[in-house]
């Protein structure tokens, strides 16, 4: 999963994509990157941590330029280093160009091990590299037709930005896994992946980019191509349960809103006769909003989350994961004593999370704890941009709902069903994809399930 933010002929690009990127945090903390163009000249700098600590003063003012694109990374595909660290920039016999990339391209092994026995040499192991090689092997004369030359030949999820001495382009597959927006301020185009970044810089949102479109921004305006065969859609529906900012809108949708139906929905499919309604932190809240609306029963914060901490669930070893659930929520203990309660978490992955906050739960007193998760059970690796784990590491893949219960200490537990999801996203539902819930893949491709 990542982040991406673009700006084209604004005087203060480079600060904005900073901004912009900082609003796009939650989609990655593990690097960040940002290229901005004087049109003459690329300016690149990118580094292993959180925007606010990658980026300077100075280093913001040697961006120089009136357009830039920026990345923040979390990997879906490549290691955790600095040489696989977006925006990736490159210089080849028709000028510089650096991308930024938010997905995950199914057929970039193939295509690259056919690369490099024809005797390409790639510089990182991330799958964005094989589109930028594809753009330079174009035969097309401009960047925007070998653009799509290039995006013609891979497969899979990317909403992504292109930026060149000139020119910014911004792309959208044509299932449109990926969120991507377009938006102005000061009559300077800007994309990003989600309107909060909008939000924050004061621009205004005009549309979605839609599945298969790839705008060019240049001098002349913005124009916008749809070069691809239709598809059939199939948005990412974890982005609405996890992973966008609620205050953000995207396909079609707030997320605030689809968040909080899918809690009513929840209720309604699994009511819990509790004293008191818990929303799990923060990622809970919107659902638990909707699930003790529908219940009329009281919401009360019995579980508080220390904001100091980064998410946890990023790191790539176990055992700091274990460790930073202790350190980052803490149980009211004086509300919880006696009672019973339902707890809402927007969704149950490896489940040991939701283990070690039950145990908080219970020694802080609480007599009945029922579990509602407001998604089904994810039984299915992601193969279009989200980092979930292998078959293996998901708990509903390998556990029953019973034993899931138990494993989590639960008095009871329910998840929102695939229908009610569906029944959720109304006549759109069709456009979305659940293949983490149902294992239908949306593209063919030789997968690695296990
Ligand atoms: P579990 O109990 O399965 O260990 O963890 C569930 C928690 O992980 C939920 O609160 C959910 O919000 C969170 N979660 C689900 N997917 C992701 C993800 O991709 N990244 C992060 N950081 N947290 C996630
Ligand atoms: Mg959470």
């Amino acid at each position: 999963m990542c982040g991406i933010f673009g700006i084209y002929n604004h005087l203060e690009a480079s600060n904005l994509t900073y901004l912009g990127l900082y609003a796009l945090q939650h989609r990655g903390q593990e690097s960040a990157g940002i290229v901005s163009s004087d049109h003459r000249h690329l300016h690149h700098y990118r580094q292993m941590g959180l925007v606010s600590e990658v980026f300077t003063k100075d280093i913001l003012k040697r961006l120089f330029g009136k357009s830039a694109i920026g990345h923040v990374r979390y990997s879906t595909a490549g290691s955790s280093e600095i040489k696989n660290a977006q925006p990736f920039l490159v210089d080849y016999y028709k000028g510089s160009l650096a991308i930024a990339h938010n997905g995950n391209l199914t057929n970039a092994p193939l295509i690259k091990s056919e690369l490099e026995s024809k005797g390409s040499i790639f510089q990182s192991n991330m799958d964005t590299e094989v589109i930028v090689h594809l753009i330079a092997r174009s035969k097309e004369k401009s960047t925007i037709e070998r653009t799509v030359h290039a995006l013609k030949q891979v497969e899979g999820a990317y909403s992504l930005l292109i930026v060149t001495e000139n020119e910014l382009i911004a792309a959208r597959d044509p299932f449109g896994f990926r969120p991507l927006v377009l938006g102005q301020i000061k009559g300077a185009p800007v994309v990003a992946s989600e309107t909060c970044a909008f939000d924050l810089i004061g621009a205004k949102f005009i549309r979605e980019i839609e599945p298969g479109e790839i705008l060019l921004i240049n001098e002349e305006g913005t124009k916008s191509f749809k070069p691809f065969v239709h598809k059939q859609h199939h948005q990412c529906i974890f982005e609405f349960i996890y992973f966008a900012r609620p205050d953000s809108f995207l396909f079609k949708r707030s997320v605030y809103e689809v968040r909080k139906s899918f809690g009513a929905q929840l209720a309604k499919e699994a009511p819990a006769d509790v004293d008191m309604v818990v929303p799990i932190p923060d990622s809970g809240f919107p659902a638990t909003l909707g699930f003790a609306a529908e219940s009329k029963i009281p919401l009360e914060l019995g579980m508080i989350r220390n904001h100091y901490i980064g998410r946890t669930f990023i790191e790539p070893e176990q055992r700091i994961r274990h460790f930073g659930v202790k350190i980052k929520l803490n149980p009211v203990n004086n509300l919880l004593k006696g009672k019973r309660i339902a707890t809402v978490d927007d969704s149950i992955v490896r489940a040991t999370t939701s283990q070690k906050i039950n145990k908080m739960f219970r020694k802080a007193g609480a007599k009945e704890i029922h579990v509602r998760i407001s998604s089904p059970p994810i039984t299915h690796p992601c193969f279009f941009g989200i980092d979930t784990p292998k078959k293996s590491e998901l708990i509903a893949s390998t556990h029953n709902l019973k034993e899931i219960q138990k494993f989590i200490h639960a008095t009871s537990l329910h998840y929102l069903s695939l229908e009610g999801l569906r029944k959720c996203m109304k006549e759109d539902a069709e456009s979305f994809c659940y293949a983490c819930f149902t294992g239908n893949y949306p593209i063919p491709f030789q997968m690695d399930l296990e």
